[in-house]
C-alpha cells in the first residue's frame, strides 16, 4: 500500500518553507500522497525520507518498458481514472499474435504485414507495436524455434506466451538484451519466474485467476525488487474482463492498491473468433484500461480504426493537437500561387494541406496560431480577428517570399474580408475562399486558371 498524506507529512521537513510552490508541508505531503507533484519539489528532505518515500511519488501505476531500442513501448505511468480528470499518459500497445503452430510461411506473411502497417494521422505515426508469440502447440521446442523465426524477422518488442518456466528461460536469457515480456507468472511457478527477471532483466507478466491471486504474485515479486510487472487477470470472457479492467484500475488509482498498481495485458485474440467481433471487444479495453492489447491478425480494416480510437482517447484534453505557426509551401509555389490562410487545429491544418495536396496546384498556406482552435472557434474567441491576422501576415515574412497581394481567407469568416484589407492598409486583396476543405481543390483549379 502506499503512504497516506500524514504518514508522507510526518517525515518532511516540517519548515513550511514554500519551496517546493505550497504554503505548508502538509499541503505538499497531501499533493504527493494523490501523485500530482514530485518529491524533487522539496529540496531540503533528508536522503533517509528520501528512500522512504520514493515509492509514495510514483504514479499509483507503474511505468513498464517492453522491447528495447527505438522500437521499446512504454505502458503504466497513469494517474487518473478517467480522461477528462487530467489525461492518460501511455496509449496501450496493440501486439499481433503468432502461434508456434504457424508454418514458416505464415509467419513470415504475418510480420510483413504487421511492420506495413504505418499511418500518418493528424501528425502521429499509427502502428503495431508488438509481436505476441504463443506456445499454442505446448511443444518446448517449436516454441523456441517459432520465437527464434520472429527475431530474425522483426526489431518490434516481443511478448512471450508460455508457462514453461524452464523454455522461458532459455529464451529470455539469449533475448535479454530485446528485453521480451514473459507472459507468464503463476502461483506455481513465480519463484522461478523471480529468478528469470533476476538474471535477465526483462519485464514478467502475471497471470493470476482472480484478484487474490494476482496479489499473492505481485506480493512475492515486490518483496524482491521486482517492479516491472504486467497483470493478467483475465478470464477470457468479455463481460468478467471487463469489470476486472476497472476494478484493478480503481483499486490501483483510488484505493492506492501498489499490489494491483501495473499495467495489464488483455487478450482480445481470444475474446471472439470473429475479426469484426474481436476489433469491437479490443475498442472496449482501449478506453477501459488495457495497457497491452493483443490481435489475432494484421488487416488494416481490423486494426485501423482501433489506432484512430486509441489516438482520441490518448490525446490531452486539455491541449487541442496543434500545427506549428509558419508558412507552408506546396509545390514549389512562385509569386502568382495562391495563397491561403487557416488555424493552427491540427485537423483542419491536415485536412487543408491534404486537399491542397491532391488539387496539385502549388500554393502557400498561412497556418496562424490561435492555440490549436479551429477557425470557427477561434474567431468567436477573439483569436482570429483582422488586427490579429493582419498582425500575423506582416510578422510571417509572406511578403517576402511572394509578389502575390491576394490572401484567401476560409468561407466560414467571409465577414472578415473588409475589415482586414483595411487593418493591412489596402495593401493586400482579401478573396474569400471555400467553406468546406473539400471545395479547395476545385476552388484552387478555377484561381489557378484566371
Ligand atoms: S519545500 Fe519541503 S520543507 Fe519546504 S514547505 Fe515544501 S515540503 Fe515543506
Amino acid at each position: 500500500m502506499s503512504l497516506s498524506g500524514l504518514e508522507i507529512f510526518k517525515k518532511l521537513p516540517k519548515t513550511n518553507c514554500k519551496k517546493c510552490g505550497f504554503p505548508t508541508c502538509l499541503a505538499f505531503a497531501m499533493q504527493l500522497a494523490a501523485g500530482k507533484v514530485e518529491l524533487e519539489k522539496c529540496p531540503d528532505v533528508s536522503e533517509e525520507a528520501k528512500s522512504e518515500l520514493s515509492e509514495a511519488s510514483q504514479p499509483p501505476i507503474l511505468k513498464v518498458e517492453v522491447g528495447s531500442g527505438d522500437q521499446a513501448f512504454t505502458v503504466g505511468e497513469e494517474n487518473v481514472l478517467f480522461r477528462h480528470e487530467r489525461t492518460f499518459i501511455n496509449p496501450n500497445a496493440f501486439a499481433v499474435t503468432i502461434k508456434d503452430d504457424m508454418s514458416k510461411q505464415d509467419i513470415e506473411k504475418m510480420i510483413k504485414q504487421a511492420e506495413s502497417l504505418e499511418y500518418e494521422r493528424v501528425g502521429q505515426v499509427l502502428k503495431i507495436e508488438g509481436i505476441c508469440i504463443k506456445n499454442a502447440s505446448g511443444d518446448g521446442q517449436k516454441f523456441k524455434e517459432a520465437v527464434e523465426t520472429v527475431a530474425d524477422l522483426t526489431q518490434k518488442p516481443l511478448i512471450l506466451v508460455c508457462e514453461d518456466p524452464s523454455v522461458m528461460e532459455a529464451l529470455a536469457v539469449s533475448l535479454k538484451d530485446r528485453k521480451p515480456l514473459l507472459h507468464a507468472a503463476t502461483v506455481e511457478t513465480v519463484d522461478q519466474f523471480i529468478e528469470i527477471a533476476k538474471k535477465t532483466g526483462c519485464p514478467v507478466a502475471v497471470k493470476g485467476k482472480d484478484f487474490d491471486a494476482v496479489a499473492q504474485i505481485t506480493e512475492k515479486m515486490r518483496a524482491q525488487k521486482i517492479k516491472n510487472l504486467v497483470i493478467d487477470i483475465g478470464q477470457r470472457d468479455l463481460k468478467q474482463d471487463f469489470f476486472n479492467q476497472i476494478a484493478l484500475r480503481s483499486a490501483a488509482i483510488k484505493k492506492k492498491n501498489r499490489l494491483f498498481g501495473y499495467p495489464t495485458i488483455v487478450f482480445a485474440d481470444e475474446l471472439a473468433q470473429d475479426p469484426l467481433k474481436e476489433t469491437l471487444a479490443a475498442s472496449i479495453f482501449v478506453a477501459k484500461y488495457a495497457s497491452i492489447i493483443t490481435l489475432s491478425n494484421a488487416s488494416p480494416q481490423n486494426i485501423y480504426p482501433l489506432m484512430v480510437f486509441r489516438q482520441n482517447i490518448y490525446t490531452d484534453p486539455r491541449q487541442p493537437m496543434q500545427a506549428e505557426e509558419k508558412v507552408y509551401a506546396f509545390g514549389n509555389p512562385d509569386a502568382n500561387s495562391p495563397i491561403m490562410i487557416t488555424t493552427n487545429f491540427s485537423l483542419t491544418y491536415f485536412i487543408i494541406s491534404g486537399e491542397i495536396e491532391n488539387s496539385k496546384i502549388p500554393s502557400w498556406l498561412m497556418v496562424m496560431n490561435v492555440e490549436g482552435q479551429s477557425v470557427l472557434t477561434a474567431w468567436a474567441a477573439g483569436k482570429f480577428i483582422p488586427e490579429l491576422i493582419a498582425q500575423y501576415i506582416k510578422k510571417s515574412g509572406i511578403e517576402e517570399k511572394t509578389e502575390n497581394r491576394e490572401l484567401i481567407i476560409p468561407g466560414y469568416v467571409a465577414q472578415l474580408q473588409g475589415e482586414l484589407e483595411d487593418e493591412l492598409d489596402g495593401k493586400w486583396k482579401v478573396v474569400v475562399g471555400p467553406r468546406e476543405a473539400g471545395e479547395v481543390p476545385k476552388f484552387l483549379k478555377e484561381y489557378a486558371a484566371k
